[in-house]
């Protein structure tokens, strides 16, 4: 099991990787607590789960609007729940984002935790007290930044992840290693099969590196001034890939990915030979590196998505694996390169 402080300005996080569900109830301290999840969860873990109530919420992102938190709101409210209770969101992403907005802003604020169960909540969604839900198709464009008091990762309950929900947070897990950890990536690279088998202690460490990374990026930066920005990496065009074709977040983060990767070799950043193995680990994992789209329709969504800086907008490219910077490029080059390749 490894412990993993984030500091934080106001306040500390714990993440915990390897601790166990049936553990939970020692991080609700006697608190009245109220458990926020998902239908697949539940069916799953609901027998684990410590003897609380529980809001059960569809396992899709349209979950994510303020009609549901209202009505977790109401829920609360009908059973007492006051500013001393504690909420605890057991799930993936989409249960941290929801549960994560209703602590933040229930009776102006009340503590939290979770139990991450996917790979992308334990080492992306959970950690850095960014919540939200979405409006009128613009996703997140309602929330907060409010960190957990805890992030529980059980890695035995990857277990039950459905396949292209793994393989989705491996893209994660790679724009991690890509930012800042060139010996990772060598490692996800070589310990391919096991990662893929999800071995108890590959995934352990696998969370364990990440999730650090993560953490440390977020201390630096916790509102997103600079440094948080380098986690954007895959993200801008990814996001823009995302809403044009509707692919996964993971999938679509995996073709922004290759598309930084380019560009960072267009733009004489990065050696061919490097772009090459960031592409071949991503496909190693079963991720696509090619947009399907048209990317003239990819451009579109990303001019209209971005706020822009006069002409240009924030890309972070790489200077190698392991190495990236934030850089401002212009919206015509940026148009040549997607549209032209120069
Ligand atoms: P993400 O975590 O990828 O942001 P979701 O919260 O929608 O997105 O989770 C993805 C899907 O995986 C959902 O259908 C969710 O119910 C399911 N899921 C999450 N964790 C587990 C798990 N440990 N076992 C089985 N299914 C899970
Ligand atoms: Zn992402």
């Amino acid at each position: 099991m490894e412990k993993i402080t984030v500091n934080l300005k106001n306040r500390q996080s714990l993440l915990v990787v390897g601790e166990c569900l049936n553990n939970l109830k020692k991080y609700l301290k006697g608190r009245r607590t109220f458990i926020i999840t998902d239908r697949n969860l539940d069916s799953i873990y609901r027998k684990r789960f410590p003897d609380c109530p529980v809001y059960v919420v569809e396992p899709v992102e349209k979950s994510k609007t303020l009609v549901v938190v209202a009505d977790i709101c109401r829920w609360l409210l009908d059973r007492g729940a006051d500013r001393g209770s504690f909420i605890t969101g057991i799930g993936g992403g989409v249960v941290c984002d929801l549960t994560g907005f209703v602590a933040a802003t229930y009776m102006r604020g009340i503590k939290f935790g979770f139990v991450a169960t996917s790979l992308l909540a334990m080492v992306d969604a959970a950690i850095g007290g960014k919540n939200g839900v979405n409006l009128d198709g613009y996703k997140n464009i309602i929330g907060t930044f409010t960190q957990p008091e805890f992030v529980i990762c059980d890695v035995d309950m990857l277990l039950s992840l459905p396949e292209n929900e793994f393989i989705n947070g491996m893209a994660e897990v790679i724009k991690h290693a890509l930012i800042k950890d060139s010996s990772r990536f060598t490692h996800i690279r070589e310990y391919n099969i096991r990662i893929l088998a999800r071995d108890r202690n590959e995934m352990e460490s696998m969370v364990s590196h990440s999730a650090r990374i993560k953490a440390g990026i977020v201390e630096m930066d916790e509102l997103e001034h600079g440094e948080r920005r380098k986690l954007n990496l895959g993200h801008t065009w990814g996001h823009a890939v995302e809403k044009v074709t509707g692919l996964p977040h993971g999938e679509s983060v995996a073709i922004g990915l290759a598309f930084s990767a380019d560009l960072s070799v267009k733009k004489g950043l990065m050696k061919e030979g490097e772009r090459k193995r960031v592409l071949d680990l991503l496909r190693s994992y079963g991720l696509p590196t090619d947009n399907p789209s048209a990317p003239s329709d990819v451009l579109n969504a990303l001019l209209k998505d971005k706020k822009r800086e006069g002409g240009s907008i924030h890309f972070i490219l790489m200077r190698g694996i392991g190495d990236v910077v934030i850089e401002s490029i212009d919206v015509n080059e940026l148009q040549n390169f997607a549209l032209n390749g120069n």
